[in-house]
């Protein structure tokens, strides 16, 4: 169910919509819709076999008033300019909604990530930082983890640049692994935050936690973790799914069982000889929260109209289109947007990068508390704009971060 829109076209769309009730001017919307800096590199790359192959790289500088740019690498073969620019500006979206004191970037190199090995991707990885040194910094550019990048990646990310810089500089990217200045609760951070505000959607739908039947797209990191958090506060897990198929139980799953049987099978189809369901089934099935938690562009013009869940909480970025985005809205279900709904974890790798500043490092549980405060006070500034303008809570989460960025440079000042 995908739709061709690109996702920068989506990202102006949003943009110009949130500027019309902001009533900005020409000149402010251009200096919004542009990236302040586009970096383009070719890296050459030692291979294992002795052949050079040479990959480009982006980092994509969307916007900096709030505070440095912050946003992950993905390595991909289908990596493009366009959709870094996208990613970029949602990332300034991001950090704002949440009010964390970043800007928006993303960076990606066409590779193909999969196929390469290990000690590949390490040489591809430093020769990036080496090309992008510069440019990057705890001050300057926060990269992070993305699609086929992890933490090992920013363990490499971190030593390169601190081994050209000539001290360990922490700061320098977020999502590193616990021992190198990771922060704790970072890997169930995303879906906690999912979670979170799930629970508070449903408090506004007068939804009964206990009685919620709950449909999940995907079963990786930021699903699973909200499954799990959502079924200790005793939704019923209705279905979850994989690139593989899903899985639909009205009497309700058990995440951690799923997953144990994922985890040896590879895939969610065929736990329990549950019956089966496929991803665009499970995106109409009947429940009363839908979670896409997968890949983008998964709720469309197609079948908006056929979705029966009276809130949709965005887990993936950009799963819904803005075509699908107006049906919903016409409808009276809740879309509560991925700008809101996932900035959990990029609200503790904020708090990895505090950490990593005071030299300190926090117990789990404090950083997780932190982030429901940051996310509630979050959702329910925009569900109050939503309300003050009649407007979708995507919208009001722009009319929100965008407001917050233009009081920036208005207070900065342009020079
Ligand atoms: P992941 O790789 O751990 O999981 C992705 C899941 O999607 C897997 O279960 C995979 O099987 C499933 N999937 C892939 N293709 C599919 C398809 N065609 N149909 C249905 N399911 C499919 O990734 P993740 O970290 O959980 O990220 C999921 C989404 O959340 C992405 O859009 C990502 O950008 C977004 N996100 C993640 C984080 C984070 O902290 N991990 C933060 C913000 C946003």
């Amino acid at each position: 169910m995908s739709s061709n829109i690109s996702p920068y076209e989506v990202a102006i769309k949003q943009l110009e919509k949130a500027a019309s009730i902001l009533k900005l001017d020409q000149q402010t919307i251009e200096i919004l819709k542009r990236p302040q800096k586009i970096i383009i590199v070719n890296i050459p790359v030692k291979m294992d076999d002795g052949t050079i192959k040479v990959f480009t790289g982006y980092r994509v500088q969307h916007n900096n008033f709030r505070g440095p740019y912050k946003g992950g690498i993905r390595y991909h073969p289908e990596v493009n300019l366009d959709e870094v620019i996208a990613l970029a500006m949602w990332m300034t979206w991001k950090c704002a909604v949440v009010d964390i004191p970043f800007g928006g970037g993303k960076g990606g190199i066409v590779c193909p990530a999969k196929y390469l090995s290990q000690a590949e991707k390490e040489r591809l990885t430093r020769k990036f930082v080496d090309m992008i040194a510069e440019e990057i910094g705890p001050e300057i550019d926060i990269p992070a983890p993305d699609v086929y990048t992890d933490a090992q990646t920013m363990a490499w990310i971190f030593d390169e640049y601190s081994r050209i810089k000539g001290y360990p500089a922490y700061g320098v990217v977020t999502g590193k692994p616990i021992e190198l200045g990771g922060s704790k609760g970072r890997t169930q951070a995303t879906g906690y935050g999912v979670a979170i505000c799930t629970r508070e959607a449903a408090k506004i739908y007068n939804i009964d936690l206990k009685e919620a039947r709950i449909a999940i797209q995907g079963f990786g990191n930021v699903a699973y973790y909200a499954a799990e958090k959502l079924y200790q506060f005793g939704c019923k897990i209705i279905a979850v799914s994989d690139s593989q198929g899903g899985i639909y139980d009205p009497d309700g799953l058990d995440p951690i069982d799923v997953m144990k049987y994922k985890q040896k099978t590879g895939t969610v189809v065929g736990y329990k000889n549950i019956k089966k369901i496929s991803n665009e089934a499970l995106l109409i099935s009947d429940c009363d929260i839908l979670i896409p938690a997968a890949i983008e562009n998964q709720i469309t013009g197609i079948n908006a109209d056929k979705i029966k869940a009276k809130i949709i909480v965005e887990g993936a970025n950009g799963p819904t289109t803005p075509e699908a985005d107006e049906i919903l809205f016409k409808k009276g279900v809740m879309v509560v947007p991925d700008i809101l709904a996932n900035s959990g974890g990029v609200t503790v790798s904020y708090f990895e990068w505090v950490q990593n500043m005071q030299k300190y490092q926090w117990e789990e549980e404090e950083v997780l508390r932190k982030m429901e405060e940051k996310l509630v006070k979050a959702f329910y500034e925009v569900f109050k704009i939503s309300k003050q303008y009649g407007i979708d809570m995507r919208t009001a989460a722009m009319v929100l971060a965008v407001k917050r960025v233009i009081d920036a440079m208005n207070l900065r000042g342009i020079g």
